[in-house]
C-alpha cells in the first residue's frame, strides 16, 4: 500500500463531464433528460447526468458503425492502434489520484482500495492489451488438394458493452481493452449508479487521440438505454457484467437479431478450508474473499466451508477481524469498508439479514446497518449455515459471510458444486494433491489455492454454468471481439 500516495490524495474531485459522449462530442441527451447519481457515503446528489435512450443510443451506434467501416480506427495500423491505448493507460496512471477520488465518490469504496487495486489493475488490463494488437494473428492449414488454406481474425465490428457500478472503471478496462485492441468500436452503457469515472476515463480517450465515434459513452438505465443497445440491429455483439436475471433478459432481447453474447454473472462462491492449511492466512483470505468491495464483488467467496475440527477456533479469529474493519468515509485512508452502493442494495442485504435471523443460522457478528446516514451495513457473519437457507444459495452482494461446517472431502465437493453457479472458489490447504483433486473437481471458472481474488489480465476470468457465457481477460478475451474468417485459394 502507497501510504505516500494516500496521503496526497485530492479528497474533493471535481466533476468534469456529465454529458453523453457521442461521436466525439458532449452533448445532452435527445430527451434533455437528466438522472441523480448519489453520494453513497453521505445520501447526497453528487451531479445531474445526462439520461440516455433509445434515441441517444441510435446517434452512438451510427457514430461507432462509421468509425468501424470507414474511419480512421479501421484504416490504422494495428501498432498504431496499440500506442494509442498504451497513451490511454498512461494518461490514467497520470491522473490515478483524481479517478481513484471519483470512484471512491461515485461507489462508496475506500480510497486505499481505489488507488492501491482498481486503478493499478485498469493500468495493467489496457497495457496488456495494448501489447496485443499487432499479434492478432491467423494460421495456415493444410487441407486436402491443391489449395492456400489460412484464417484471418478480423474485428468483430460494434460493440455494446453494457456494466454494473461495483467496479466501474476496472469494468471498463475489461470491455474497452480487448474491444479496442481487436479493432471493433464501442458503445457503453455504465451503470445508472456510477457513471462519473467512465465517463471522466473517456475523455481521457480522446486526449489520447483515441478517434471520435470510437469509443461512445451513454449514462442511462437498463430497461432504456441497456434494452435498446441490445436490440439495436447494427450493433454486432454485446459484453454484459451484471445480474442473471437481467442477462436473461439481455439473451431475450438479443434473439432477434442474433447477437454475439459474452456475459459475466453473479455467483456464490464456495471458499473451503481445510483443517491442514495454514489457519491464519485462511482467516485472512476468507476476510478479503468476502468483506472487500463491500462483499459487492460478484466472485465473493460467500460461503465458507469449514472442515468441523477447525471449525470453533477459525470462527472465533474471523469474527475478530471482521470486527475489526474500519467503516467510515470512503475519502479517508484509513478506512477499510465503506457503503454499500445505495438504498435499494442495503435494503436487500438487510431483508437477507433477517432472512438468516429467521432461517436460525447464528449471527456471529454484525447483523444491522451501520449509523443512520450512509448505506453501511455492518460486518456480518452467520454460522451454522446449512445449504438450503436462502444465505446459502442466494447471491447478497454484501458484507454477509454463510460458514458451512464439513467433514468430509467427497461431502464438500458435492455440496460447493451444488449451486446453479460456477465463477469462483477457493481451497485452502497445505496438501497439494487434495489441492489438485479439488481444483479439478469443482466446477468454477477460477480456482484459487491458498489466496483469494488474485487477478491478472492476462489469466481469463469467467463462469460455469448460470454464472457466464465465454471469458474475459487474457487471449480468451481478445478472441471474443473477433471474427474468425477462413481464406481457401485455388493453386491450380
Ligand atoms: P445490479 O442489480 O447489480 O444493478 P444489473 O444486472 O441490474 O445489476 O445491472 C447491470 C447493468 O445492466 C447496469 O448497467 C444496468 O443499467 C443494466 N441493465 C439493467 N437492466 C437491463 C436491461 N433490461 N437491458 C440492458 N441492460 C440492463
Amino acid at each position: 500500500m502507497a501510504t505516500d500516495i494516500l496521503d496526497t490524495v485530492a479528497v474533493a474531485p471535481r466533476i468534469r463531464q456529465t454529458q453523453l459522449l457521442i461521436d466525439g462530442e458532449w452533448r445532452d441527451a435527445v430527451s434533455g433528460k437528466t438522472f441523480e447519481t448519489v453520494n453513497p457515503a453521505t445520501e447526497e446528489v453528487i451531479a445531474n447526468v445526462a439520461e440516455g435512450d433509445a434515441a441517444d443510443i441510435d446517434l452512438a451506434v451510427k457514430a461507432a458503425r462509421n468509425a468501424f467501416e470507414s474511419g480512421p480506427w479501421s484504416k490504422m495500423d494495428a501498432r498504431d492502434r496499440g500506442q494509442l491505448i498504451y497513451r490511454l493507460a498512461d494518461l490514467v496512471e497520470k491522473n490515478i489520484e483524481e479517478l481513484a477520488a471519483l470512484e471512491s465518490l461515485d461507489n462508496g469504496k475506500p480510497i486505499r482500495d481505489s488507488l492501491a487495486a482498481d486503478l493499478p489493475l485498469v493500468i495493467d488490463c489496457l497495457r496488456y492489451y495494448a501489447g496485443w494488437s499487432d499479434k492478432i494473428e491467423g494460421t495456415t492449414i493444410p487441407i486436402r488438394g491443391n489449395h492456400f488454406c489460412y484464417t484471418r481474425r478480423e474485428p468483430l465490428g460494434v460493440a455494446g458493452q453494457i456494466i454494473p457500478w461495483n467496479f466501474p472503471l476496472l469494468m471498463v478496462a475489461w470491455k474497452w481493452a480487448p474491444a479496442l485492441t481487436a479493432g471493433c468500436t464501442i458503445v457503453m452503457k455504465p451503470a445508472e449508479q456510477t457513471p462519473l469515472s467512465c465517463l471522466r476515463m473517456a475523455e481521457l480517450a480522446m486526449e489520447a487521440g483515441i478517434p471520435p465515434g470510437v469509443i461512445n459513452v451513454i449514462p442511462g438505465y437498463g430497461p432504456t438505454a441497456g434494452a435498446s443497445l441490445v436490440k439495436h440491429p447494427d450493433v454486432d455483439k454485446i459484453a454484459f457484467t451484471g445480474e442473471d436475471a437481467t442477462a436473461k433478459i439481455i439473451m431475450a432481447d438479443a434473439a432477434a437479431t442474433l447477437k454475439r453474447l459474452t456475459f459475466e454473472l453473479g455467483g456464490k462462491s464456495p471458499n473451503i478450508v481445510f483443517a491442514d492449511s495454514d489457519l491464519d492466512a485462511a482467516v485472512a483470505g476468507a476476510e478479503f474473499g468476502l468483506f472487500f468491495n463491500q462483499g459487492q464483488c460478484c466472485c465473493a467467496g460467500s460461503r465458507l466451508f469449514v472442515e468441523e475440527s477447525v471449525h470453533k477456533e477459525f470462527v472465533a479469529k474471523l469474527v475478530e477481524r471482521a470486527a475489526s474493519r474500519k467503516l467510515g468515509d470512503p475519502l479517508n485512508p484509513e478506512t477499510t469498508q465503506g457503503p454499500q452502493v445505495d438504498h435499494a442494495q442495503m435494503e436487500k442485504i438487510l431483508s437477507y439479514i433477517q432472512k438468516g435471523n429467521a432461517a436460525g443460522a447464528h449471527c456471529v457478528t454484525g447483523g444491522t446497518r451501520f449509523g443512520d446516514k450512509g448505506y453501511f451495513v455492518e460486518p456480518t457473519i452467520f454460522d451454522y449455515v446449512t445449504d438450503d437457507m436462502p444465505i446459502a444459495t442466494d447471491e447478497i452482494f454484501g458484507p454477509v459471510l454463510s460458514i458451512l461446517p464439513f467433514k468430509s472431502i467427497d461431502e464438500v465437493v458435492n455440496r460447493a458444486n451444488n449451486t446453479h453457479f460456477g465463477l469462483a472458489a477457493a481451497i485452502w490447504t497445505s496438501d497439494v494433491k487434495k489441492a489438485h483433486h479439488l481444483a479439478n473437481r469443482i466446477k468454477a471458472g477460477t480456482v484459487w489455492v491458498n489466496c483469494y481474488d488474485v487477478f491478472d489480465a492476462a489469466a481469463p476470468f469467467g463462469g460455469f454454468k448460470q454464472s457466464g457465457i465465454g471469458r474475459e481477460l487474457g487471449a480468451a478475451g481478445l478472441a471474443n471481439y473477433t471474427e474468425l474468417k477462413t481464406v481457401t485459394m485455388s493453386l491450380d
